[in-house]
């Protein structure tokens, strides 16, 4: 496209586009993105980058797949809508396939977004305990820095204040404890301290008034923060004693990201509600789901009129995108790319290793591909790097073709960590492409 024509378009986008997380004033040019191929995404001056972040941690399989998009037009043309009041084959044939990939006995509920899987989770979940009997019970537990989602009650769980402010009041009833931060307190791994909190939140606020749990496997938009081994499966141990629900958002980690089918599957344990988006369709396409594990669907097989759950989304579950889904996850399986994630994963870490000699990199951490990299002003004191610092190595990488993300100013104090989330399909060359934007524009960063 020509320059002009280019300017033009910015000029219209800063006009009439309310961009996510914009902020007031002068801001780097927006990247006007009008083609994407792979792992490649170009701008309309015909730029291309690399993108290390696959849109928003979402498109797994890639740019460019021409056998989504036919699944899609092919769903469209022979059926392009009915309402899951009622019922279609795409949503019986993934969610009979989410199963597969779940390995256990779930019953799914498709919505169109994370926030509003998770919202689905919620009301699930109080209106499971009411018909059991406890209706008292309608407070989560999430951790701070953790993200679940723009709606009142997904932010609500949120840990990140920053997000909030302005905002309240939200839904009711969230509580929040810390994270687990193995970097700053690596005595964690040994005493899982972290997870005995949920411990003593739940003995302090009254077991009978705990719904669930809600946790990311591994906190991604927080800081790629890790859990103790051992974290994951203490804190199902918890719930089932106290008696709360144990619900696992794999809006990001799912779908191969962590290098297994869900980020749940690396800790052994088997949450009562997994929810799920961005990967399901590759974001070509919007999709989420509620995976519910069949016990808790029968709570609503009862035969009062309030027994039933009581909520609609029309456009969840639309047969175009469960088709498409049902395609990415064909090329996930053909691909291997639960696999290709792990392997890759562990091999980035490798490269990445030496990334620590520079004195402004306090961790580099991760699983599959999913990497976080820290950096502080010192090492000693662990105290985070200042959000220009990161910034600036952002902006390198982008100079040099590599699109990485941040944890913005949305955490308290720790807006120090660079992420990297690739396609899982990226190719050898991509991945060194990756690794020596990474390490030119952090290793020479004074
Ligand atoms: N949960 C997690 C872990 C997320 O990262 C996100 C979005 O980034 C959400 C939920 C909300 O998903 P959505 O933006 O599709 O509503």
């Amino acid at each position: 496209m020509e320059a002009t024509q280019g300017k033009i378009y910015q000029e219209t986008d800063e006009k009439y586009l309310w961009h996510s997380m914009r902020g007031a004033g002068p801001s780097p040019a927006n990247l006007i993105i009008t083609k994407a191929a792979g792992a490649w995404v170009t701008d309309i001056n015909g730029k291309s980058y690399l993108d290390g972040m696959s849109g928003l941690w979402c498109v797994n399989v890639g740019y460019g797949r021409k056998e989504l998009a036919r699944a899609a037009f092919e769903q469209l043309e022979e059926m392009p809508y009915y309402p899951l009041t009622q019922s279609h084959l795409p949503a019986i044939k993934l969610a009979e396939k989410l199963n597969e990939w779940l390995g256990d006995d779930y019953v799914i509920f498709f919505s169109n977004s994370g926030s509003e899987a998770n919202e689905t989770a919620f009301k699930i979940a109080r209106q499971y305990h009411h018909q059991k009997g406890s209706p008292g019970r309608y407070k989560f537990i999430s951790r701070y820095r953790a993200y679940h989602g723009n709606t009142m009650g997904a932010l609500a769980a949120t840990g990140q204040a920053q997000r909030k402010y302005k905002y309240e009041p939200l839904g009711q009833g969230f509580l929040h404890v810390a994270p687990p931060d193995l970097y700053r307190n690596p005595a964690d791994q040994e005493t899982l301290a972290s997870a005995e909190e949920i411990n003593r939140i739940m003995t302090w606020e009254l077991s009978e008034t705990i719904a669930g749990v809600i946790m990311e496997p591994i906190i991604t938009g927080g800081g790629i923060l890790m859990p103790p081994d051992g974290y994951m499966a203490r804190v199902k141990e918890i719930c089932e004693e106290h008696g709360a629900l144990l619900i696992c958002d794999e809006v990001i980690s799912g779908f191969g990201r962590t290098g297994k089918p869900f980020g749940f599957m690396n800790y052994g344990v088997k949450p009562d509600i997994v929810t799920m988006a961005k990967g399901i369709t590759s974001a070509y396409l919007p999709l989420s789901a509620t995976a519910v594990k069949r016990e808790i669907y029968e709570v609503y097989m009862g035969s009062e009129d309030y027994d039933r759950f009581r909520h609609v989304n029309t456009f969840g579950g639309n047969p175009a995108a469960c088709a498409l889904a049902l395609k990415n996850l064909e090329i996930m399986e053909n691909e291997n790319l639960v696999e290709r994630s792990r392997v890759l994963g562990e091999r980035l870490l490798e490269e990445l290793a030496e990334l620590i000699e520079h004195p402004n990199v306090g961790d580099v951490r991760g699983k599959g591909l999913l990497v976080g990299i820290e950096l502080v002003r010192d090492k000693t004191t662990k105290e985070p790097a200042p959000v220009e610092q990161v910034n600036k190595v952002v902006a390198l990488c982008r100079e040099k073709g590599l699109l990485i993300g941040k944890n913005g100013d949305t955490v308290a104090g720790y807006n120090n960590i660079l992420q990297l989330s690739p396609p899982l399909s990226i190719t050898e060359d991509d991945f060194y492409f990756i690794v020596k934007c990474l390490k030119e524009s952090i290793l020479n960063l004074n």
